[in-house]
């Protein structure tokens, strides 16, 4: 079968493992042929309400309805725009101007929200799967033609906001084509199989990492997905180990260290688990080993962003180098070049800016020609990672040009920071960011620590422990004790918040 497009997939899954369960979520436990008829039937629905080449955005949880929406949008012809439902309504509301949908896909959880946004934006139509509309109607509604065309791998598959850890979240577009090639690169490194897997992804549905790993990988393999209710540690572990899950999600370091504070951890049998990646944020040497100790098991780190859907370089075929996030992927490529020009590439061991260059890259920024341009250069896509290769192609990652911070004339990398505080035996988790200094005119280190569960340390202590590794203007000059650190929706450090406090309370 010619299976070039992201629809093509879903309909040979449907055609090939009718009977398979495709989704458990909750009390919904869905087969690939209900999918198929539900898909169809929703399909029918968008199509009264958008044309073909439409945007229609899908606010809406890892849960059953994600997957029917998607796949529905695709039937009808349409351009899915893939939105955090958790996200509040200033926060979406650019993002929703931004792509202009015809319609938006919500359940009740939002729908009050949605309604008022769509007003104000002259969106016509509001869908609440779950409400009006719920997955078993559409599954037991009578099978009827859909007339729209049908996708070729060069239309547009999804739209697919960046992470919004240096700003505004930015629409990126991936095409159908380009979408499967990013399930091949998944299928090829970690290796899956092409059936009997479970997986239990964890990262949004509406995140590039969650997208690929919890919706387009497991239909390509016909797997069947477990969606944890939340994430709440002890029942994902119990998860695992209840529906022997193969695949875990993963996905950026709190994660790991969410399951390892667990108290089932210990003693779960997760024997049938293969496979455990990490990305999205650099992942401290520390929270592998542990995880390693945990379960046996190494996680697979990998580096990507939402322009390249998601991965270009991983460990999970090369083996954990510490520190490095692998090397590229077969037919990517990762240079090196000089942060003035951005056109020197550098050599082995030198740190510059990493660009990246792969089959499976966006197309662009949606509606934003200037940036696209700006980001794709020369054909490689311009990461604002700092990093370098070693001497066999593995990539470190330093941090991100954003985050540097200049103390006293010196570039400090948040990053190295971070990595000494979590090498201390009672930290759980640390965020180092740069703020004004007035003092110097430059800006000053203010390090926020979250002890280990039941474990208590003082500043002094910390202090000391960072003065005897780093030199002495890495060390933060202020050192706080926190219960939480402030989280992107995408589950990473959410540095913007994070200078903001440590603005605030100097000021
Ligand atoms: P925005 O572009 O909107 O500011 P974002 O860059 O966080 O947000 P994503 O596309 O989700 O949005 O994330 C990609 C970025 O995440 C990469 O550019 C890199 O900075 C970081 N990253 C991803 N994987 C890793 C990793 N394994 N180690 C370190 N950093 C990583
Ligand atoms: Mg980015």
């Amino acid at each position: 079968p010619d299976l070039r497009t992201v629809s093509a997939m879903f309909d040979h899954a449907v055609a090939t493992a009718p009977e398979a369960v495709m989704l458990r979520h909750l009390d919904t436990t869905l087969t690939y042929r209900e999918a198929g008829r539900a898909v169809a039937a929703l399909a029918r629905r968008l199509a009264a309400d958008a044309e073909p080449g439409a945007v229609v955005a899908l606010l809406l949880p890892n849960s059953a309805e994600f997957d029917i929406a998607y796949f529905a949008a695709l039937r009808a012809a349409t351009v899915p725009a893939l939105l955090n439902p958790l996200y509040p309504a200033p926060q979406l509301e650019p993002l929703l101007r931004e792509v202009m949908p015809r319609a938006v896909i919500c359940t009740p959880a939002t729908r009050d929200l949605v309604r008022g946004l769509a007003g104000r934006l002259g969106i016509a139509s509001v869908i609440c799967l779950g409400a009006e509309v719920t997955l078993a109607g559409l599954v037991a509604e009578p099978e009827a033609r859909l007339d729209r065309p049908a996708a070729a791998p060069d239309d547009v598959a999804a739209l697919l906001f960046s992470g919004g850890t240096t700003g505004l979240p930015k629409a990126v577009e991936h095409t159908h084509g380009r979408l499967v090639t990013a399930v091949r690169c998944v299928e090829y490194n970690w290796p899956t199989r092409m059936s009997g897997e479970v997986w239990l992804p964890i990262a949004p549905f509406t995140h590039v990492y969650g997208f690929l790993q919890g919706v387009l990988a497991p239909v390509s393999a016909r797997a069947e997905v477990v969606i944890p209710e939340r994430f709440k540690p002890e029942h994902v572990v119990e998860m695992l180990a209840r529906h022997r899950v193969t695949v875990f999600g993963g996905g950026p370091p709190a994660i790991y260290a969410g399951l390892l504070a667990a108290a089932n951890l210990p003693g779960a049998d997760l024997s049938a688990l293969r496979i455990c990646p990490a990305g999205g944020a650099p992942m401290p040497l520390e929270l592998h080993q542990r995880w390693k100790r945990a379960t046996g098991l190494d996680v697979h780190e990998g580096y990507g962003m939402t322009e390249m859907a998601p991965i270009s370089g991983t460990t999970a075929l090369s083996g954990v180098r510490p520190g490095s996030v692998g090397p590229a992927i077969p037919c990517n490529e990762i240079q090196i070049v000089d942060l003035e020009t951005g056109r020197r590439i550098l050599p082995a061991g030198e740190r510059g800016e990493v660009r990246v260059r792969g089959p499976h890259m966006m197309t662009g920024h949606r509606n934003r020609p200037q940036e696209t341009a700006e980001t794709i250069r020369d054909g490689f896509i311009y990461t604002g990672d700092i990093g370098h290769l070693d001497a066999d192609g593995f990539l470190f990652i330093t941090d991100r040009r954003k985050d540097v911070v200049l103390v006293k004339g010196f570039n400090v990398f948040p990053r190295e920071v971070e990595e000494v505080l979590y090498a201390h035996p009672r930290v759980a988790a640390a965020g180092v960011v740069g703020v004004a200094d007035a003092r110097t005119g430059g800006e000053a280190l203010v390090a926020y620590v979250v002890p280990r569960a039941g474990e208590a340390i003082t500043e002094a202590e910390l202090a000391a422990h960072l003065a005897e590794r780093l030199v002495a203007y890495k060390c933060p000059g202020e050192i706080r004790i926190v219960e939480a650190l402030p989280m992107t929706g995408a589950q990473k450090l959410d540095r913007i918040a994070l200078r903001r406090a440590a603005a605030d309370s100097l000021s």
